[in-house]
């Protein structure tokens, strides 16, 4: 088993409130969404302490790196960015550096920072982040007190979190206090968390020891949360756990899920419900159900697949089978009018044979998904797979990958272009950083699509703001966006 680092729920007034030194922080994010929910709360509770953000590492007093262990490219990414950081600032004073989420959870990462990149002083997994701006003020007293050190070697590893010891899962539990900070302005899309953890072991993935078991956050405390949020102006929230479908069912409910977009949908001021990431196995008819009758939840469907091979999806320990999958696309496209389907492949799975990436491939071609996510396997260690007898070679590994992603981005390319000549609704984000005038949204099956101003808009008229729901005429269409003007 893997080594898990022990967390326990502290209370936390104490530590959020923690009177931080003046000074400026740079936080880099790593991996998925649940991470840049947790830097956003992980920027408040610091600035809240008096500390103020900076894009600049080079300024910054503080250097967080909130990070990401799912596969080992992730890991990879984390150790040279921060070798790349160390060498930067090798000619000043140095930072307090801290490594927090998920690689910091993993007993042997703390190790491997105690030896060899001990410029790092804070340690803090995904269930700690609330006690961040204290342990970042303790090694930052440490550091001034320690004026003498050589520039790129800290006073070591003066602020751990969470304290070393057992090894337990349930110990692990990355539960966070209610009532934690976020953005006090929020934009125009936000992140919340609805569940911790995970408890489905898929025989390759690391999150369920990593981010403890599955607890869902109570239904009252997320409405609270959703409606703060819309009358702040947010018009778009998406919802985040590692299996939201069994979300409720740590409490008993085995429909929560359903009935939570039922209530959310009735949250005055907001205008669209996104979720992620489900799980084929918990996606109930009556989830589907619920999508097509809240009018707020988009029809935007992110269904893993991971293997086309029964075989595989076995070994992997998903709890489905191809058919039953096929079955719930068939039920949704049935139910859903317009829906968009997604999915995430994992290519080369201990003993996957010519054939099992073959059958991959056969699901690919029938489902013509809107796109898909792509990864290789990647071992990671104490999980299930990591020890199984037939790792695929990297060769093979790489081969179908290159096929993978040629076949999925003509299915891809194909379904986007059936949209030119088409009307879509975007709820707008952002301007575009690349076309003046132009700004970016999404459709409510997920696209991102490049606005151009219409006629009457942009430097004569006005352009559509952040935040404004507009209308656009698709004339372009690649793998990950679409084009048009406005046109109302
Ligand atoms: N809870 C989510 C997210 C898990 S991680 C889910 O179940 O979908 C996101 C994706 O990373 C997974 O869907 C899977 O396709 C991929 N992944 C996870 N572990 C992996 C590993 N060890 N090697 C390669 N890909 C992996
Ligand atoms: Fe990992 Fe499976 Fe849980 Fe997703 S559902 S986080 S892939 S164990």
């Amino acid at each position: 088993m893997l080594s898990v680092r022990a967390v326990k729920n502290t209370t936390h007034d104490a530590v959020t409130r923690a009177e931080m030194l003046p000074g400026t922080f740079y936080i880099e994010t790593f991996g998925c969404q649940m991470n840049e929910r947790d830097s956003e709360t992980i920027a408040a509770l610091l600035s809240r302490g008096g500390m103020t953000a900076t894009r600049d590492p080079r300024a910054a007093d503080v250097i967080l790196l909130n990070t990401c262990a799912v596969r080992e490219s992730a890991e990879s990414k984390v150790w040279s960015r921060l070798g790349k950081l160390a060498a930067m600032r090798r000619a000043g004073p140095m930072p307090v550096m801290a490594l927090v989420g998920c690689m910091a959870q993993i007993q042997e990462n703390v190790e491997r920072i105690r030896q060899r990149v001990p410029f790092v002083q804070v340690v803090a997994g995904p269930g700690s982040i609330h006690r961040i701006p204290s342990l970042v003020r303790q090694a930052r007293e440490a550091a001034c007190s320690d004026a003498a050190r050589p520039a790129t070697k800290g006073p070591g590893l003066t602020a751990v979190s969470p304290p070393r010891s057992g090894i337990s899962r349930e110990e692990s539990t990355q539960v966070l206090p209610e009532g934690l900070p976020r953005k006090d302005v929020p934009g125009v899309t936000a992140f919340v968390t609805i569940m911790y953890g995970c408890d489905n072991f898929c025989s390759y993935c690391v999150v369920p020891f990593v981010r403890g078991p599955q607890v869902s956050r109570p239904r009252e405390a997320i409405t609270q949360e959703v409606e703060s949020l819309a009358a702040l102006g947010c018009k778009e929230v998406t919802l985040l756990g590692q299996n939201v479908n069994a979300y409720g069912h740590d409490l008993g409910d085995m429909e929560g899920f359903s009935r939570l977009l039922r209530k959310l949908n009735q949250v005055p001021g907001l205008w669209r419900i996104r979720y992620l990431t489900s799980h084929p196995r918990d996606f109930t008819r009556e989830t589907v159900d619920a999508v097509r009758e809240c009018g707020k939840v988009c029809e935007h469907f992110h269904l893993p697949l991971q293997s086309g091979s029964d075989r595989i999806l076995t070994l992997m320990n998903r709890g489905y089978t191809r058919s039953e999958y096929l079955a719930l696309l068939d039920y949704i496209r049935e139910t859903v009018p317009g829906p968009s389907l997604t999915t995430d492949i994992i290519v080369g799975f201990p003993t996957e044979t010519e054939e099992d990436f073959q059958d991959t491939l056969k699901v690919l071609r029938g489902a013509r998904f809107d796109g898909a996510f792509t990864f290789v396997f990647s071992p990671r260690k104490g999980t299930a797979a990591a020890g199984m007898k037939g790792q695929v070679s990297r060769a093979e590994k790489s081969e179908r990958m290159q096929e993978l992603v040629e076949v999925q981005s003509g299915i891809t390319a194909a379904v986007n272009r059936e949209l030119v000549g088409r009307q879509v609704e975007i709820l707008v984000e952002s301007a575009d950083d690349q076309e003046p005038g132009a700004v970016r949204g999404r459709t409510r099956t997920g696209k991102l699509v490049i606005a151009q101003a219409g006629e009457g808009q942009g430097r004569q008229g006005s352009s559509p703001a952040p935040g404004d729901l507009v209308t656009v005429r698709v004339i372009e269409a690649g793998t990950w966006y679409l084009k048009g003007p406005v046109v109302r």
